[in-house]
């Protein structure tokens, strides 16, 4: 039977790379919520959006499409923001600045929530984010939580960034994970939090490999 997997957690902590991981081995789809918060958020610094005028909000909602196709080459779902591909664009440093402003509102949120449980209606889906466990799916079958040490997620998120030719200096990413978990965890909207029976898993000594084999444990037991 096809379940849903909800990994929630801080910034960088290792979920992305996890879930990607466990959606592989066991056939499921992947999906990264964290994508669609960054595309909404590109879309409205590209078209001047008031974070604080609800009309518009609420017509830029209306105009934003934000779809997953899978790319055969980089064997990775990609996100695509009104038809184009902004896989790349939604991670630079300045979108990474204003999401989690982006993410407190509310419109925002009852879009992108109605969007992924809308993904994952038939199950068989990978899920990270922040309210998955909380939110999006109170029902997933198997609920992670994951959490690592600020200074572990900043030199992981530094090599990432590398991985893409952006050089960002050490204090640069800590302040913006910091700000991040800081805004995620403390807005009113389905903050960032432990869902009661979400297993907890602290990444600070652990592999990928091991990331992956917790999560799947807890998939066969
Ligand atoms: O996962 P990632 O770090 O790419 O997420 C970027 C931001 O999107 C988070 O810092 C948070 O503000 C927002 N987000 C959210 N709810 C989710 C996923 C991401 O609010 N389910």
């Amino acid at each position: 039977k096809k379940i849903v997997i909800a990994l929630d957690g801080y910034s960088s902590c290792g979920k992305s790379t996890t879930a990607k991981l466990v959606a592989a081995e066991l056939g499921y789809a992947y999906i990264d919520t964290g994508a669609m918060y960054r595309a909404v958020t590109l879309y409205f610094l590209e078209h001047h959006i008031s974070f604080t005028n609800p009309k518009e909000i609420k017509d830029a909602l209306d105009h934003i499409e934000v779809e997953f196709h899978y790319n055969s080459k980089t064997k990775r779902n990609e996100v695509y923001l009104n038809g184009l591909n902004v896989e790349d664009e939604i991670r630079k440093m300045y979108v990474s600045d204003q999401v989690s402003e982006v993410s407190i509102i509310a419109e925002v949120r009852h879009a992108m929530v109605a969007q992924q449980q809308k993904m994952g209606k038939k199950r068989g889906v990978v899920m990270d984010g922040r309210d998955i466990g909380t939110a999006v799916f109170p029902d997933a079958e198997v609920k992670i939580f994951m959490t690592a040490d600020v200074d572990t997620r900043t030199k992981r998120r530094q090599v990432e960034l590398l991985e893409k030719k952006q050089l960002v200096n050490l204090d640069e990413i800590r302040e913006n994970l910091l700000k991040r978990d800081l805004i995620d965890s403390t807005r009113t909207e389905s903050p960032l939090r432990r869902a009661e029976d979400a297993h907890l898993l602290d990444t600070t000594h652990m592999t990928i490999d091991e990331q992956v084999e917790f999560v799947l444990e807890r998939v066969t037991s």
